[in-house]
Order: structure tokens, then sequence, then C-alpha cells
């Protein structure tokens, strides 16, 4: 239950750790923005610091942007740190400089979640979801907020119903500082791929807020200065279908009503091609991507990893139908699973060319715990603890074998004139299917065209100009430019300069080859 008011007043201080370096969080493209400095504004610690009682000062440092300072820790009486596996050093690291002032350090999210375990320094553990834990965290730190003698965990064991949770506190967060703005409307996922700890961590019966409160972030999101992209953060936005299609026409309303300012992105399983009425209602609503997890376009794999529903549609024809409705598809891809032969790589770069999908996060196999994956490999004696290596698996083919494959993988997908080849088609193909919206005078407003100019030109010039891949670019830039794309344009390229870049880093062995993976490299520099 939030109580509105809780005397004495603590100043709470949540910091967000630093990302290592990822495929997935685009950071090379940052330099081609107008100042983007971190990737998507924190879902869960701005919930917390929204449910904090409302006559506690809250502060948000999001590390991504810039670090907590010394004043930061002297102004607080308590800190709260959240955050996932591949930030754990990230997330140890602030709590000793938090403690360094004496300050009690609360963790909660998904990697303490999950392996409490990994937070032996904390002073309190936050173990589940928003609700009784959460409670009973606030109500100690009331009564004292000095560091307790010994870790205290705290268990959610009743779940505060998604419907209760309070708009996320988006105004504390620098808004214009992140790449997407993000939103959630729903937790869990049915499905159990093996590999996959949703079940595990948030149900298998997805959990719905109303979508008037969807529509309440909406609104805030915009108030903070949101105008270009925001991600539906849900494990599976068609996890209960029924819930999607209650929200998308509230989502169609509110586009209408405000000019269509965002285009919005989420996460499904890729079986979402097989609902028509749903793809329809989407491309309405201005969703213009979707993360589909295809994992491997070989069948036995899927089957082996309990993902049959990939297979309810022959693969390249469900991307085919998404992108018809005017959506890219994105896709994760997993390298080093059990039924992968010498020739996986090979047939994945055929699948790449073939799909047409520009944006593909290709990933080694970690196991996460809390997984069927992790149960399975313990039984059989194949999780290897060693934090040099890129993944925790021991794979059935030699380890250099399998992360020589995935760097050739990344070298030849990424390759500058296979990657805009299908960019090109995705412009001619599947975003000439959007949605044709109005301008609205936001987006034809000074301050939106001097964003976009500011963008152009350091997009000439970084990569028309000094980039060395400047040939294959102004092909695919005039193309553009001819059509009058200047959206596709921009878009293109600043994720296209992050996967080149990123991706020629990493066939060069300069990169984790698992999102999961705590691997840390020079990339990722400490946030002190
Ligand atoms: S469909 Fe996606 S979210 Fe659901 S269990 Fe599988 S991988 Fe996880």
């Amino acid at each position: 239950m939030r109580a509105e008011r809780i005397e004495p007043v603590r100043r709470i201080l949540c910091v967000f750790p630093r990302y290592t370096s990822s495929f997935g969080t685009f950071e090379h493209a940052y330099p081609l923005t107008d100042g983007v400095q971190a990737f998507m504004p924190p879902q869960g610690l701005l919930l917390i610091a929204a449910y904090l009682p409302d006559n506690w000062p809250v502060r948000f440092i999001d590390e991504n942007i810039r670090p907590a300072s010394t004043e930061d820790f002297e102004w607080a009486e308590a800190v709260f740190v959240s955050g996932m596996h591949i930030q754990r050093q990230q997330m140890n690291d602030i709590c000793h400089r938090a403690q360094a002032f004496d300050l009690a350090v609360a963790i909660g999210g998904p990697s303490v979640s999950a392996c409490p375990d990994y937070y032996p320094s904390f002073d309190y553990l936050h173990v589940g979801e928003l609700g009784d834990a959460t409670d009973e965290l606030i109500e100690r730190l009331a009564r004292d907020p000095s560091r307790p003698e010994a870790q205290v965990a705290l268990t959610t064991n009743e779940r505060l119903p998604m419907t209760e949770f309070p708009v996320p506190a988006y105004e504390l967060a620098e808004i214009r500082r992140y790449f997407l703005g993000s939103i959630q409307y729903s937790s869990g996922c049915p499905y159990q791929c093996e590999f996959c700890d949703i079940p595990g961590l948030y149900g298998r019966n997805p959990r719905i807020k109303s979508p008037q409160q969807i529509i309440a972030e909406l609104d805030k999101l915009r108030e903070c200065g949101v105008t270009g992209s925001v991600y539906f953060v849900d494990d599976n936005f068609i996890g209960n279908r029924k819930a999607a299609l209650d929200l998308l026409p509230h989502l169609i309303a509110w586009q209408k009503k405000t000019g269509y300012v965002m285009r919005l992105a989420c996460e499904a399983t890729l079986n979402i091609a097989k609902r028509p009425e749903i793809l329809e209602k989407m491309r309405e609503a201005f969703f213009i991507t979707i993360f589909c997890g295809i994992e491997t376009p070989d069948p036995d794999a899927l089957k082996a990893m309990h993902k049959d529903h990939n297979m309810m549609v022959p693969i390249l024809e469900g991307i085919h139908t998404i992108n018809s409705y005017g959506m890219e598809v994105v896709s994760g891809i997993i390298m080093g699973l059990d039924t992968d032969k010498a020739e996986t790589g090979e047939a994945l770069l055929a699948f790449v060319e073939e799909s047409r999908i520009p944006l593909l996060t290709i990933n080694l196999l970690q196991a996460l715990p809390k997984t069927p994956l992790w149960d399975r490999l313990a039984r059989e004696n194949r999780l290897v603890h060693d934090d040099s290596r890129d993944s925790n698996v021991e794979f059935l083919l030699p380890y250099d074998q399998v992360v020589d494959s995935w760097r050739r993988c990344m070298a030849v997908a990424y390759q500058p004139e296979k990657l805009f080849a299908r960019y090109a088609y995705q412009c001619e193909y599947t975003y000439a299917n959007r949605l044709k919206v109005p301008v609205s005078p936001e987006l034809k407003s000074w301050a939106n065209i001097k964003r976009a100019l500011i963008m152009l030109r350091n997009i000439f010039w970084k990569v028309g100009v000094r980039g060395d891949y400047r040939r294959v670019f102004w092909k695919f830039a005039l193309a553009r430019l001819r059509r009058g794309e200047i959206e596709a344009l921009i878009a293109s390229s600043l994720v296209g300069h992050h996967l080149i870049t990123f991706a020629r880093d990493a066939s060069r062995g300069r990169q984790n080859a698992s999102n999961y993976s705590i691997r840390l490299r020079e990339a990722s520099v400490p946030a002190e």
C-alpha cells in the first residue's frame, strides 16, 4: 500500500548503474545525435521513485549520463540501486561508494531478484517486484535510516497489482538525453523458452496496467519532452492478446489527438504474424518496429529450446507479413546452442540475407539463473564459472570454434554494403507500408527541425566525409534524399553506424559475445 506521507522525511538517492558496452545500447550512435548520452530511462528505479512517500525528496542519477557526486551522497540519507546482471560490477561499485559515506544502500530489480548472492555488500536486498517488501523497506528506513548491522533481505510475497502502479517519475530523469523513451504495459510471458528467465521471475500469467495508465504515462513522457520513439519494454506485447487488443484503440486515439508525435516499438513473439487484427491496429497506432526473439532459423533448435511457437508460421513469411504492416523486425539470435553444427554460422548468414532484417542482436548462449537451461546444464555439469569467457556454457562444439563463428557472423552481417542494402530494402518495401501521418505543429516546430539538422550535420560530417564507408553511405543517402525520406535516412544512419562500429570491434575480439556476459572490456569505463 503506497503511503502518501510518512514522517520523518528521508532523502533518497536513486542511482542507475552504467551499462557495459553492448550491442543493444547503441552508444556508437550517440555522437551523431544532438546530445543523447544513454539508452532508455530505467523503468524500475523511476517506478520506485514515484512510489516513495510524497513528502520524501528523491534524486535520480543515471550514471550513463553523469556519475553520482560527493554532493549527491552527502545530500542523501539512503541510496537505492537497480539493474540487470550485465551491470553487476557497476552496482557493487555504487554500493561501496555510498557506504564510504556511511549510507544504507538497497538494491532491487531483476538481477538481485534472480541472484541475491551476487550482492553480499548491500545493506538491503529487495527481492521480487514492487509489493510488500517495498513497503517494509520504506517503513524500516523511516524508523531508522542508518546501516543495519547485518544484511537484510526483503522478499515480495504480495505484489502490488500493476493497475495500482504510479506513473514512473520520468520528470526526475533528463529525458532528452535518452536514445529512446520507455514505457511498460505488462509483465510476464506465457511461454517457457528454455534459456529465458522472464517466466521464472515475473510469472506466466501476464499482469497488466490499464489503458488509462498508459495514456497518462504517454502524456507525461510528452510533457517531459519525448518526441521520438517510445519502446514498450514488455517481455511480450502479445503475452495477453486480449489486453493488447484492449490497449490499441486507446493508443490510436492518443496518436490521432496528439498528431502522431511518437513512433512506437515493442517486443513480441513472432506468432504475432498470425494476428492481422492486432497488426492492423498496431499500424494505425504507429508502431514502426517489433523486436522478435527469432533466436535461430533452425527448426530443430527451436524445438529443443521449447520455442515451437516461432514455427506457427514459416519464419520468413512471418517477417514479410509484419513488414507488410509497415513494421521493421529486429531479431534476437543465439549461437552456441546444443543443436549448432559446423555450418550453423553460414546458415545464419544466409538467413540474414534472405530476411533483409537490418538489426539482429547476435549473442552467444548464456545460461541465466532461474531458467530451465541453467538447471539442465547444472545437471549435466556444463556451467562454467569463469568471467574471462564470453559465455558460462560449456558448448558441445569447441569454445573457440563457436566464438570464431560468432565473430565471423558479426563481421559479415554488418559489412556496410550488406547492412545498407538491407536498410534500402526496408525503406522501399517496409517503411512504404507505414501509416501516412499528418505533420503536426510539434513535428514541424523549429526545435524539432533544429534537432534533425544537427543530426544530419553530424552524420554527413562524421560518416559521409570522415567515415571509411562513405561511398556505401552516400549511395544509400542520396537515394533517400531524392525520395525525401529524411527520417529514414537519419534513423538508419544512426543505428547503422553503431552496428558497423560495434561489429568491427566484436570481430576483432574487443566486445562481448553476449549481452548477458559480465566480462568487462576496455570499452567499459568505470563511472568514477
Ligand atoms: S517468448 Fe520471449 S519472453 Fe516469453 S519465455 Fe520465450 S524468450 Fe522469454
